[in-house]
């Protein structure tokens, strides 16, 4: 950014896409871990170990892929294309017309509406459109699997690169919301002011390739540091009403 360029004021919010803006109930989850399982089985691994591995990345660095880059050299886009890339959005996710409007209620004289996804920028795109509100969401911050040596949520590096991208400056501004509670934990150490936990509690979802009940490692309505815990987006309106418009 150019020194002649104005600095942007206004605070920012930053929204998980997977399974923050639609439901772990769209099954999304399973899908996905179905495709990432068969990635590791085609690397040659058995069946079992391939589970073990897979859960064992995705506990570790946050993501699968992670793992796959560090300890077995695959083309992260090639991941990307077999694992993302073939998920039948298009079935699963329809336009939601209740997010569109908590986003279009969001006050933009007071804050930017960013992305900040694990996923790489072709299924985030996908997936805003598809659920209607691609034009609401002004920028997103993405994995980036074409560098090797890409970060990803819940490293302190991604926060602070995408306030870098952002050119935010301080943490204090920054508005966060996220299915993964260690993504929300990593994002509040680092002086994110207004961190939201979404859980779906009690929904079955898949992670790291493992059947899940969502919120069975957590306590109900307040998670630590004072992160509010919410199970349906439109609770943004209570827990952040300063963002909307009045
Ligand atoms: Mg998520």
């Amino acid at each position: 950014m150019g020194a002649s360029e104005q600095q942007d004021e206004r605070s920012i919010v930053w929204l998980d896409i997977d399974n923050t803006l639609y439901s772990a109930s769209a099954g999304i989850s399973h899908a996905m871990g179905e495709r990432i399982h068969a990635y590791f089985v085609g690397l040659g691994l058995p069946d079992d170990e391939a589970s073990k591995l897979h859960h064992r990345y995705y506990s570790q660095y946050g993501l699968a892929i992670r793992g796959l880059v560090r300890h077995h050299q695959i083309d992260p886009l090639d991941f990307d294309r077999k694992c993302d890339g073939s998920l039948p959005l298009e079935e699963l996710l329809k336009p939601d017309p209740v997010l569109r409007k908590l986003l279009e209620d969001i006050d933009r004289t007071k804050v930017r509406v960013w992305g900040l996804t694990n996923a790489y920028y072709t299924h985030a795109n996908r997936v805003l459109r598809i659920l209607g509100v691609d034009d609401l969401v002004e920028n997103v911050v993405f994995c980036d699997y074409s560098n090797p040596d890409f970060n990803c949520k819940p490293e302190p590096e991604f926060f602070q690169n995408a306030m870098k991208i952002a050119g935010v400056t301080d943490p204090s501004q920054c508005y966060f919301i996220d299915d993964s509670l260690n993504n929300v934990k990593a994002a509040r150490a680092l002086g994110w002011d207004h961190c939201v936990h979404f859980c779906e509690r009690g929904l079955l979802h898949v992670e790291g390739g493992k059947p899940k009940y969502i919120g069975s490692d957590s306590q109900d309505s307040v998670a630590d540091d004072g992160i509010a815990v919410i199970t349906k987006l439109d609770e943004l309106r209570t827990v952040w009403p300063e963002i909307f418009k009045q």
